[in-house]
């Protein structure tokens, strides 16, 4: 029997423990916004314009948020379910004793998910699910909209912070923010004023976080590596910046990041890949 609170289960569920952890961070960050923009000093005074636009620009990131990591969650990146029996053998290929299989180039197997993941790059802690083949899009999108909805926030709160710094010095509100559990403690702040800094603190280190992660995947992406390829500086699969961009995003790269549920067929099959030396000797 599996241990789903530990891990992936065997029909390729992500695990259930970091998604909960995840949802509870949300709800707790989702719960001080709302209390700092209905009960608190509320959101930063703009006229009726740039208050719409700024509603349009928080329903556009919440969609694509939410689309994206409901693909990520809902794609599976393994090797289940798909036909390897008879292809094994060519280049590339290897035996994994764990799921008693032939796997294809690129894939590796993740002792979290209990399974080969197809173009693995790497196992997403948070949302408790590798990233493979089948949902680096997803991934990549959820880490640029995650950015872009934890700015907003961070931007949101920006009248609470500057209201709580009027009636503080500095001192203290650098002290609140850089360790709010010990002022917490100690009692020299209000629940609320620990909440402010401590969501304050969670959005802008996820922003920064996943601003990093988008910067390194970029790069990944436009070399045409994953993770483990960077890490032991692989470049078999590089066919340039646009091909790289087409083999993991599909003909439409350049607007997945609008709407999650464009379609962008991706060309390869997960399986079999094209190499730098396929395109050399093609091109001779
Ligand atoms: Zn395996
Ligand atoms: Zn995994």
């Amino acid at each position: 029997m599996g241990q789903p609170w530990a891990a992936g289960s065997a029909d390729g569920a992500p695990a259930r423990l970091p998604l909960v952890l995840t949802a509870l961070w949300a709800a707790a960050v989702g719960l001080e916004l709302t209390y700092v923009l209905v009960l608190g000093p509320g959101p930063p005074p703009l006229g009726p314009l740039a208050r719409a636009l700024q509603l349009a620009l928080a329903a556009f990131q919440l969609l694509n948020l939410l689309g994206n990591v409901g693909l990520f969650l809902r794609s599976d990146p393994s090797i289940r379910g798909v036909m390897l029996a008879g292809r094994g053998l060519g280049q590339g290929w290897a035996y994994c004793y764990q799921c008693q299989s032939q796997v294809p180039p690129r894939s590796g197997h993740c002792s979290a998910c209990r399974v080969c993941i197809l173009r693995r790059d790497h196992h997403c802690r948070l949302l408790g699910r590798c990233v493979g083949f089948r949902n680096y899009r997803p991934f990549l999108c959820l880490l640029l909209h995650a950015a872009g909805v934890l700015l907003h926030i961070s931007v949101l709160l920006g009248p609470a912070l500057s209201a709580l710094l009027r009636a503080h010095t500095p001192l203290h509100m650098a002290a609140l923010l850089l360790l709010p559990w010990l002022m917490l403690l100690t009692g020299r702040v209000s629940l609320a004023q620990f909440a402010l800094a401590f969501v304050t603190d969670t959005c802008v280190a996820g922003a920064l976080l996943c601003g990093a992660g988008l910067l390194f995947h970029g790069m990944l992406l436009l070399r045409g590596q994953t993770t483990w390829e960077w890490a032991r500086g692989q470049h078999a699969y590089d066919l340039g910046p646009c091909h790289n961009l087409q083999a993991a995003l599909g003909p439409r790269w350049a607007l997945v990041w609008l709407w999650p549920f464009l379609a962008s067929p991706l060309p390869g099959d997960g399986i079999t890949f094209q190499t730098t030396a396929d395109v050399g000797h093609t091109a001779s």
